[in-house]
């Protein structure tokens, strides 16, 4: 088997790439996950040649056989990382090491090839260098990176594929929220749990959001934003939203949020957070926390503000929770001041505004 790292990557120039004024129309506002770049990564593995043919070529559609292994049992797992624009013109990632980490042990769990952490981050850098002028120049602007990668052996027996295909596709997103992040009004979901102990929770995989999406979509019909689900043991306390943790800041100052336990996905926005309140002096415990506690604590006061946290909104507040037959507000519905306070410090490292006293953000050269 190939053990090789580092690969040579092919590079394949777009021989129609969009032009220059059609790109800056579509990064006057390119909102979120609908406009691409003109690139994309391919890299192949199979178990007689290993990690093999890394290419950065045009973007556009590949060959699917109607019997690829994805397309029945759903070997597949991605990542999500930005790549920015500092005021002095670099550009940077954010901890994107972690993001190489996390993919392999996503990798490991759903029983594929990993891919070296070294190969995926040099296909992140490679694409970057490529597609930098992609990246928008507008306030909150990044450019969103999508690495993932597929089963894609042509074989309808149920077994861990042999072959599989990594991609990296990147798409330039604008703020997620303009002017600061409204607050989301979150359902707790009382029939539908997102993972079970010995389950795939802590994987980044796509079945993850698929299963999640009937939940998402009660969330909706009851008017909220977004749904949140408790443990699936006991159906009491708070793991996390669908794609984001979740976060409560305490009248002392202090901040909960669940504990990592297989069950929740370990977020690099989350570690990082706790990285910055803990500096901050701020009392920080990862301990459970359930639905009954949140009640009665947002509607004594004891809890001041609550927040979701992610690479794509970063933080988000939590204004409200609807449940069925109860609903309760948290602190005055808007964003707290601890909140704003983490948003502001975690947003300005990752945009060069505040110093990087962590080694967390890398300059592309
Ligand atoms: C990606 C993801 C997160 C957030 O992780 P970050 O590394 O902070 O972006 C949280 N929950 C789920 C389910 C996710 O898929």
């Amino acid at each position: 088997m190939n053990t090789t790292t580092n690969l040579d990557f092919e590079f394949e120039a777009h021989t129609n790439p969009v032009s220059d004024a059609d790109r800056a129309v579509l990064l006057a506002n390119p909102g979120f996950g609908k406009v691409f770049t003109d690139h994309m990564v391919v890299i192949k593995y199979s178990v007689e040649k290993g990690w093999h043919d890394a290419k950065v070529q045009p973007r556009g559609p590949i060959q699917v056989d109607p019997a690829m292994a994805v397309l029945h049992y759903a070997q597949e797992i991605f990542e999500g990382l930005k790549a920015y624009r500092t005021p002095d013109g670099a550009v940077t990632l954010f901890r994107a090491d972690e993001n190489a980490r996390r993919f392999r042990e996503s990798a490991e769990r759903m029983a594929m090839a990993p891919l070296p952490e070294e190969l995926f981050l040099q296909s992140i850098r490679e694409l970057v260098k490529i597609d930098e002028k992609w990246i928008p120049e507008i306030e909150g602007g990044s450019l969103y990176l999508r690495p993932f990668m597929f089963a894609s052996e042509v074989f309808l027996g149920v077994k861990p594929a042999s072959e599989y295909l990594y991609m990296v596709i990147a798409s330039p997103a604008g703020a997620y929220f303009k002017g600061g992040a409204p607050s989301v009004t979150l359902w707790v979901s009382e029939h539908y749990t997102r993972a079970a102990p010995g389950g795939t929770g802590a994987a980044k995989c796509g079945g993850n959001y698929a299963a999640s999406l009937v939940a998402q979509k009660e969330a909706i019909g009851h008017g909220c934003d977004q749904v949140v689900f408790l443990d699936a043991v006991e159906n009491r306390y708070v793991e996390e939203l669908g794609g984001m943790n979740v976060m409560f800041v305490m009248d002392d100052g202090s901040i909960i949020t669940p504990p990592l336990g297989g069950t929740i996905l370990p977020g690099i926005t989350r570690a990082s957070l706790l990285t910055l309140a803990r500096e901050q002096g701020i009392e920080v415990r990862e301990e459970r926390y359930s639905i009954d506690q949140w009640k009665a604590d947002a509607q004594s006061g004891k809890l001041r503000e609550a927040f979701a946290c992610g690479t794509a909104a970063v933080l988000t507040p939590i204004g409200q929770v609807r449940g069925n037959g109860y609903e309760f507000m948290i602190g005055n519905g808007g964003p707290g001041i601890v909140t704003e306070k983490l948003r502001a410090e975690l947003g300005g490292i990752q945009r060069g505004t505040v110093p990087d006293t962590h080694g967390w953000v890398e300059r592309l050269g």
